[in-house]
C-alpha cells in the first residue's frame, strides 16, 4: 500500500481511506469493484475495499443471520449477534479510525457534499447492507455513527447504495482521477451541473456543434460552458440552483 502520492512534482503524504463492506451477498458487491476506476483505483493501492459476509460470523450451525419478527409481521430481521461481532473484526483493525454507516432508507439522503466529506476520511468506513425487513434495531443504536440513505425508495438490500457510496467517494480520493478538474467541473460540485459536452463529429444529423467550441478561443469556450452550466441548472434542476445561493 502506497504512502504517499506523487502530485504535481511532489510527495504529498496522504490519507489512507478504506471501506469495509458487511453483507450476505459478497459476491454481488465484488463483481462490480474490479471494474473501471473503482478497479484501477485499488490496483493503486489508493483505496482498499474489504467485502465482510455477515454469515461468516453467526455462532449458528446452520448458518442462519435471521430470524422473524417480535411483534408479529412479514419478512425476517437480521440478528443482532453476527452483525456485531463482523463489526467487533473490524473495529479490532482499525480501533480509532472506524465510522460506521448503515445503509437504509431512513437516512440522509447521499449526495456530493457527503460523497466529499467521506473521501477526507482517514480511516475505515465500514458500511453495513441490510437485507429482507433489516437489521435488529439494538445493534445499529450500539454501533451505528450514521444512517446514509441514496434515496427515497425501497431496495431489495444495501449492497447496491454501499457501491453507490464507495464509487461515487473513490472518484473524489486524490490520484484516482488524472487531475480535480475532472471532478470539479462535474455535475453537482459547485452546486451546478455541467454544461453540455460533444465529440467528433462536427455535423451529426445536421446537428452543429457549438460554433464556439472550435474556435480555440478558451476564454469565450470558458463563458461559454459557465453560461450553459447556469441554464441547464435552472431548466433541469432549479431547486439546486435556489440552495447553492
Ligand atoms: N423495512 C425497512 C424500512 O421500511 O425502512 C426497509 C428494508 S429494505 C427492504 C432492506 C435493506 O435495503 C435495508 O436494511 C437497507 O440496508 C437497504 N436499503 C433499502 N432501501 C435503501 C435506500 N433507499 N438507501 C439505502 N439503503 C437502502
Amino acid at each position: 500500500m502506497k504512502e504517499g502520492l506523487f502530485i504535481s512534482g511532489r510527495w504529498k503524504v496522504c490519507l489512507m481511506l478504506r471501506f469495509g463492506i458487511a453483507t450476505l451477498f459478497p459476491d454481488m458487491c465484488g463483481s462490480v469493484l474490479h471494474y473501471s476506476i473503482l478497479g484501477r483505483a485499488q490496483n493503486q493501492g489508493l483505496v482498499s475495499v474489504e467485502i465482510h459476509n455477515i454469515r461468516d460470523f453467526t455462532t449458528d450451525k446452520h448458518k442462519r443471520v435471521d430470524d422473524m419478527p417480535y411483534g408479529g409481521g412479514r419478512g425476517m430481521i437480521i440478528q443482532a449477534d453476527p452483525v456485531f461481532r463482523c463489526y467487533e473484526f473490524v473495529r479490532s483493525k482499525f480501533p480509532d479510525k472506524l465510522r460506521v454507516v448503515y445503509l437504509s432508507p431512513q437516512g440522509k439522503t447521499f449526495n456530493q457534499r457527503k460523497a466529499l466529506e467521506l473521501s477526507r476520511f482517514d480511516g475505515m468506513v465500514f458500511l453495513i447492507c441490510g437485507h429482507y425487513e433489516g437489521v435488529d434495531q439494538r445493534v445499529l443504536d450500539e454501533i451505528v455513527d450514521e444512517e446514509i440513505s441514496i434515496g427515497d425508495y425501497i431496495l431489495t438490500g444495501g449492497e447496491l447504495s454501499a457501491l453507490v457510496v464507495v464509487d461515487a467517494v473513490v472518484r473524489l480520493l486524490p490520484g484516482v482521477l488524472a487531475s480535480p478538474d475532472c471532478f470539479e467541473n462535474e455535475s453537482h460540485f459547485d452546486g451546478l451541473l455541467e454544461y453540455p459536452q460533444y465529440t467528433r463529429p462536427a455535423v451529426w444529423r445536421g446537428r452543429k456543434v457549438p460554433e464556439v467550441l472550435l474556435s480555440g478561443n478558451h476564454s469565450n469556450i470558458k463563458s461559454w460552458q459557465d453560461r450553459k452550466s447556469f441554464e441547464a441548472t435552472l431548466r433541469k434542476r432549479p431547486d439546486i440552483l435556489v440552495n447553492s445561493f
